[in-house]
């Protein structure tokens, strides 16, 4: 039988259904599939040394005759030793262990073991030296071996061997054997060359079967990095045009309504402020304006760090779209942060006739009815709230601009939502999470960035250290008697509100006793909606000096006579939430404090507290935080794949992914529709990838 790319698996020789069903596991059902599943990682078993010069747990590899073998009985386990004798007439004792079980009774465990090792064979072994000197000689704890004689040995020795993530019941020996028989079929050389071959000449790289051979089983490290790159380079190559291709078809979108600023609102509205915009606050009210006047949608992400500002730039947006007549809607991840804003908008707003309404799960029925037949009627001019804001039962009059705060905190399905809902809208989405420009190049090529790069006038560093509660609630007890305030933060427990809610009862009551003397209140996500909005409205007006709370005020929450953080059981929270977290003081004039008290710290832990102590800068802890957990963990992206690169790497291979962008440039303005023959294959993969799963680009 011919095999080509799609044939199953299970038709190599030695998968088999029941193999195939591992295969399975790891998503591989084709030949394909599995010619691009790629090392894990790489041994280098090239050279050939006495095990003496080892380290103790270094590789070990090489090659010896057996002299003689034993199996060990031992209460539990099973021992099966080999003693061999290398080349150079040393002495070396391998040792396999394997449990006891039922079926080791009935089976021999080392059957296969025996028949490798029959006596004055030569083989090779793969192991780590055990540390204690041994009167035999050295000792051996064997990974794999292979008789010498076998012809497929040097898949496994002698070389750079791949090391392949693998599920139970596959290892790494069968593995490689697969991906050889693969990489021998037809499926290889039918292997279709997707990229044009202008590209390939440009950047020299290698053909795919020369870079598939060559990922599995590279000859040398430069043959090695030559395939990673042509492989990256691919995949780079595709999202980047992927997102031009979306770009084009977006601009082509005329809106058929218009923005003239008129002022009327605006300028009260600036007045009423009681600050000045910071400069940077200006350039992006200035780029936003820019792009609601022009004739295409708008779709900007606007970047800030925590306290930067962005809600009245945003505000300024939407009263733009309020004097032309239009409605404006913003949207926020939690209930308290849409009530918050709500509030703030208030207040700011208060003598100029602007409408505004909050809507939010918790929204009473008859309240809600309200809400949408004014809206319908178009007598809300703005409309503030959680993802309710998007569901289908809320009909606009007129919405031409929609704002999402904390973009990144929305998941896959509501962006997806959103997508479709604002298409033909002007479209800001907001973050503190910032996207770094790799990252923002490549993958929001459609979109535009403006970037707040400096904090209102005036604020103070806050001092960010690790420290026990006592020390902790020592800060907190005399920044109270200032006159100040404080939030102490317990972790989300095992993802669970309701659980974390019994903690942090218990704590708050505990917690009581600590600070008798000043008035606290509690607040965490299963309280209801009214019973959140009046602690939040008691310590917006320091009706309290203390809020206990769970990670619910992370975003947002704005209260600038709050100035200290304490964060329990801080190695629990990721980079980005210890940044907001503190983001949540120093939002006035006075000095303010973060104090992180971790319980036990792991290293990855510890590294993330280092650098929460060592830097404010949220740009820096944003890139640290995606190297730490992968893009597509912080963009939300995880599940629908859309970053999930398995040969590149955003933050190592900038240089690979600025070709692919030039390069995609280029390409596209040559071909923007890709229908010249020399780009059909590409298309067609460009297809595959990203029109059904995505709904990212239209190729008809
Ligand atoms: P974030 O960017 O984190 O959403 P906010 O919009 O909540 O920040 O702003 C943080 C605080 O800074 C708010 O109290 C806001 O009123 C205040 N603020 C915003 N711009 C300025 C400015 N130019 N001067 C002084 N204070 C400002
Ligand atoms: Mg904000």
């Amino acid at each position: 039988m011919e095999l080509n790319t799609r044939t199953p698996v299970q038709y190599l020789k030695g998968i088999g259904p029941a193999k195939a069903k591992l295969f399975e596991r790891l998503e591989i059902s084709t030949v394909e599939d599995l010619l691009h599943y790629y090392p894990r990682t790489y041994q280098d078993r090239r050279l050939y040394t006495a095990p003496n010069e080892y380290n103790s747990d270094s590789l070990v590899v090489f090659k010896g005759r057996v002299l003689r073998t034993q199996l060990v009985p031992a209460r539990s386990v099973l021992i099966f030793k080999a003693f061999l004798e290398n080349e150079r007439g040393e002495k070396i004792e391998c040792t396999w262990f394997k449990k006891r079980t039922y079926q080791a009774f009935r089976f021999d465990p080392f059957g296969a073991l025996k028949k490798d090792f029959t006596l004055n064979s030569e083989v090779w072994v793969i192991g780590r030296r055990e540390n204690k000197n041994n009167f035999f000689g050295d000792k051996i704890t064997v990974e794999e071996q292979y008789p010498a004689a076998d012809v497929l040995s040097e898949l496994h020795t002698g070389r750079l061997t791949p090391i392949y993530g693998l599920t139970e019941g596959l290892t790494n020996k069968q593995f490689r054997l697969f991906v050889h028989e693969a990489l021998q079929t037809e499926a290889l050389s039918n292997e279709p060359e997707i990229l044009p071959p202008s590209l390939l000449s440009k950047r020299q790289l290698l053909s795919a079967p020369q870079a598939l051979k060559a990922i599995h089983f590279p000859n040398s490290q430069a043959e090695l990095e030559s395939a990673r790159r042509r492989l990256a380079y691919e995949e780079f190559l595709l999202l980047a045009t992927a997102w031009g291709i979306k770009r084009t078809q977006t601009k082509i979108l005329a809106k058929d309504y218009h923005y003239e600023i008129k002022k009327n609102l605006l300028t009260p509205f600036r007045e009423n402020l009681g600050f000045e915009f910071t400069s940077s606050q200006k350039k992006v009210i200035n780029e936003i304006f820019a792009d609601l006047c022009s004739v295409r949608p708008m779709n900007r992400l606007l970047q800030g760090d925590v306290g930067s500002g962005k809600t009245v730039v945003a505000l300024c947006a939407m009263l733009l779209a309020v004097e032309n007549g239009y409605q404006a809607a913003l949207m926020a991840p939690t209930e308290i942060l849409a009530e918050q804003h709500f509030l703030i908008f208030k207040r700011i707003l208060k003598d100029l006739p602007v409408n505004v309404a909050v809507l939010t799960s918790s929204t009473k029925a008859a309240a809600k009815k309200k809400i949408l037949k004014e809206l319908a009627e178009g007598k809300i001019n703005i409309l503030v709230g959680t993802h309710s804001v998007i569901q289908d039962d809320v009909k606009f009059h007129n919405l031409r601009l929609a704002v999402i705060d904390e973009q990144h905190r929305f998941g896959v399905k509501q962006r997806s939502k959103l997508k479709e809902k604002t298409s033909k809208l002007d479209l800001l989405t907001m973050t503190a999470t910032p996207i770094p420009r790799t990252l923002a190049l490549a993958f929001y090529g459609d979109l535009e960035v403006s970037t707040i790069s400096e904090l209102p006038p005036g604020r103070q560093p806050i001092k960010t250290e690790t420290a026990t509660s006592k020390l902790a609630y020592d800060l907190v007890r005399q920044e109270v008697q200032k006159g100040r305030q404080a939030y102490i933060v317990f972790p989300l427990i095992e993802e669970s509100e309701k659980v974390s809610a019994k903690a942090v009862t218990e704590e708050f009551e505990k917690l009581k006793k600590v600070f008798p003397q000043f008035r606290l209140a509690m607040l965490h996500g299963q309280m209801t909606q009214q019973e959140k909005e009046s602690v939040m409205a008691d310590f917006a007006v320091h009706h309290t000096d203390i809020l206990v709370a769970t990670p619910v005020i992370e975003v947002g929450i704005d209260v600038p006579n709050a100035t200290v953080m304490v964060i329990e059981n801080a190695e629990r929270f990721g980079l980005a939430s210890l940044h907001q977290l503190r983001g949540r003081v120093g939002r006035g004039a006075h000095e303010s404090y973060c104090v992180l008290v971790p319980q036990h710290a792991g290293s990855v832990a510890k590294e993330r507290v280092d650098i929460i102590c060592s830097t404010r800068d949220g740009f820096k802890i944003g890139e640290r935080d995606m190297q730490l957990r992968g893009p597509g963990e912080i963009l939300g992206t995880r599940q629908s794949g859309e970053l999930e690169f398995k040969a590149g790497d955003i933050f190592k291979d900038k240089d690979i992914l600025y070709q692919a962008i030039e390069d995609r440039d280029e390409l596209l303005s040559a071909d923007p529709e890709l229908t010249q023959p020399e780009h059909a294959l590409f298309r067609q993969k460009l297809r595959e990838l990203y029109q059904q799963n995505w709904h990212l680009i239209d190729l008809s």
